[in-house]
């Protein structure tokens, strides 16, 4: 390593001291991150080097650079710390250069979690503050959004954290989460304006998050949880796959079919096409024509959106609206990736009894996962550790047949209807 690292330190000639490289220009040579602005796609590359040279910002000079040999060397160089605000034990995810003899404009590089609005509707009033503030602060890098749904601002020394977080806490923002507690939340654009919302997750997020708050600043259990709110199954937060406590809209009773909005889609498109693209599509085949008139037989159906996305105008979810819970969804950690299981298959989320009601079960759920989970276990895993009937019988779960993927496989399953 200490060849390469030797090799790369003489193919470019840097000036590390803050001022300009002697040929003019503020940057240094940056060969290796060059080649990322070649092709088709837009490359971060142009954007930080765009805001370098318009800011002179010698910490974005020095990052570059430390990616630069980085890329040569094939090693990463940032270690983790511990910043944080007064108060909170959570929300600066700390970069500290391990090379900051050679880079030292690289020194420190600290991100600062910011928690969106539900649903992503922010005024522009609100971000040009946000940009301001960060700018006065921080190196003006922005990531909209992170993959933690936070707002995340890149670039910020240890000494400037404190007054950047007054500020921006003064203009109604707070920081997500980091570390063994609850994570920022995400949630789709949902009755905001999508016609196949089922419950108003906005609402939803806005009330469970505050509820949370004290974990999410202050990590205290065995391991990190996320809640994701998607308002249909459409699921456009990812929440099955990317969270441990999956919010998801659903419908109890049947799809709701406007008989003259399916003439028009016929009319349109044809027969063929109604046949082939809808009804042969539909993955329990739940979907027929009887005398000519679409039916739907709605105890067959999985909800699984596909008429209804074909279908928009004619088609819209049932009218008794609600959600599903599903818990344990997660990236690879130990034991790979998990998609959700289906915990709790109906529960009503309209008043603020609901929510109330939801947010005493998922206290229930954490409580038995901080009594059963192991460090660093995800609560899918502990419920895969353990079984899922200990799971269901130590948080006071009724068993029900929808928590079953395919219970028609197995003759013990039987069915209440
Ligand atoms: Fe079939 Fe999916 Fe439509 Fe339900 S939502 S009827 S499962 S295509």
């Amino acid at each position: 390593m200490e060849g390469a690292q030797k090799a790369a330190s003489e193919e470019v000639v840097r000036d590390n001291n803050g001022g300009s490289n002697g040929d003019g220009k503020f940057l240094n040579p940056t060969p290796m991150l060059d080649e990322l602005e070649k092709g088709p796609w837009p490359s971060f590359i142009s954007g930080f080097k765009e805001l370098a040279e318009r800011t002179e910002n010698p910490m974005l000079r020095g990052v570059m650079d430390q990616l630069e040999y980085s890329y040569n060397t094939k090693m990463g160089y940032w270690k983790g710390g511990l910043v944080t605000v007064d108060g909170y034990g959570a929300g600066v995810i700390t970069r500290y250069s391990m090379i900051k003899d050679k880079f030292p404009e690289a020194t420190e590089f600290h991100t600062m979690r910011i928690q969106p609005a539900p649903g992503l509707h922010y005024n522009t009033e609100m971000l040009r503050g946000l940009c301001d503030t960060w700018e006065k602060f921080g190196s003006g890098i922005i990531t909209l959004h992170g993959q933690t749904g936070d707002i995340m601002l890149q670039g910020i020394v240890q000494d400037k954290v404190q007054a950047c977080f007054d500020e921006l806490n003064q203009n109604g923002w707070d920081l997500g989460g980091a570390g063994a507690g609850v994570r920022t939340a995400v949630s789709c654009i949902g009755p905001g304006r999508c016609e196949n919302a089922c419950y108003d997750n906005l609402e939803a997020h806005l009330q469970i998050l505050k509820h949370f708050i004290g974990p999410l600043h202050r990590p205290e259990w065995n391991y990190k949880i996320k809640f994701k709110f998607s308002a249909c199954p459409n699921d456009c937060t990812n929440a099955i796959m990317r969270s441990d406590l999956a919010v998801i809209g659903t419908w109890k009773d049947s799809i709701q079919i406007e008989p003259e909005e399916v003439k028009a889609w016929i009319a349109e498109k044809g027969m063929d096409a109604l046949v082939n693209q809808v009804l042969n599509l539909c993955p329990t085949h739940a979907i027929s024509l009887k005398d000519g008139e679409m039916v739907i037989d709605s105890q067959d159906c999985v909800r699984c959106m596909h008429c209804l996305n074909a279908m928009p105008k004619a088609l819209s979810p049932g009218k008794e609206r609600g959600i599903s819970l599903l818990m344990g969804g997660k990236n690879t950690l130990k034991v790979g990736v998990n998609m959700g299981s289906l915990i709790i298959p109906f529960m009503k989320m309209e008043t603020d009894e609901d929510r109330e009601e939801f947010i005493e079960l998922v206290e229930e759920i954490i409580d038995w996962w901080d009594d059963n989970g192991l460090d660093h276990e995800r609560i899918g895993e502990t419920i895969e550790r353990v079984g899922l009937k200990q799971f269901i019988e130590g948080v006071g779960l009724d068993v029900d047949i929808n928590m079953v993927t395919r219970p028609r496989d197995n003759p013990y399953f039987k069915a209440k209807y």
